[in-house]
């Protein structure tokens, strides 16, 4: 076992995460392949990770126990597919090394599914062109065309939040307007991901009404942050005006 082991830590390297608890548990993600050969990790859109637990029989009398987990644009089908193609791998090779196998099993069904079976969270259609995707740094997928106005709107929202903190004198901690966070889960998007989108004139403006009423039917907890926010300018106008920074130094706004 520490044999096989130590050849799959260096096909791997750091992509594997080998536990020697009781019992030593494998783990690895695996990306489907975008193009042949393509380690562009942009490219390499659906994701799994594969977790398996070597008992100490393991390999001369039992299977290893295999997890599979956290996976990104799979259908259900495709996941009980990949559970059942795991388990016929395991029985076929009952009584040998198998891990190796295994995770090539999973990564070419990955690549043989290759486009993400999800909607765009922001227009709600299927994706079909590979072209036409972007795959954010928390492995959400858009279309690029619908991401881009989203990100402008955010952009100039935190723009003009930031001049009006400034204009107020609030204190500002640190300078958020790069911050635009993911529409779905709220993870501040990369810089990679921003400069992967469109110039907006390249983009057709099909309907920008349309795309303001979703955006902000996505963006709740934004709108109610402003709502506070200004509140709190009302409540401090009301106990003495304008704060002075440069008197008020010390106070700090979050
Ligand atoms: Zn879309
Ligand atoms: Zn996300």
């Amino acid at each position: 076992m520490d044999e096989e082991l130590s050849v799959l830590k260096s096909i791997y390297l750091d992509d594997l995460e080998i536990d020697s608890g009781d019992p030593t548990t494998v783990t690895i993600t695996i990306f489907s392949n975008g193009d042949e050969n393509d380690l562009d990790q942009d490219k390499r859109l659906l994701r799994i990770t594969f977790v398996a637990e070597l008992p100490s029989t393991y390999p001369d009398t039992d299977s290893p126990k295999i997890t599979l987990c956290r996976s990104r644009g799979l259908t259900d089908e495709q996941l009980d597919e990949l559970n059942s193609s795991i388990a016929t791998c395991l029985q076929s090779n009952l009584g040998s090394c198998v891990l190796y196998e295994c995770i090539e099993l999973i990564r070419s069904k990955l690549s043989s599914y290759d486009l993400p079976f999800e909607s765009c969270a922001i227009c709600l259609t299927l994706m079909t062109d590979r072209n036409e995707i972007i795959k954010t740094n928390c492995h959400h997928f858009y279309h690029k065309t619908c991401l881009k106005p989203y990100v402008d709107m955010r952009k100039t929202e935190l723009e003009e939040k930031y001049r009006e903190l400034k204009k107020n004198g609030f204190y500002i901690e640190r300078d958020f307007r790069q911050d635009i966070e993911d529409p779905v889960c709220r993870q501040i998007l990369s810089s990679h991901v921003i400069e992967q989108l469109p110039d907006t004139s390249t983009i057709e403006t099909v309907s920008n009404e349309e795309h303001q009423e979703l955006i902000h039917q996505l963006s709740p907890h934004v709108r109610q942050w402003q709502e506070r926010t200004q509140a709190l300018f009302q409540q401090q106008k009301e106990k003495g005006g304008i704060i002075d920074l440069d008197k008020n130094q010390e106070m700090i706004f979050t």
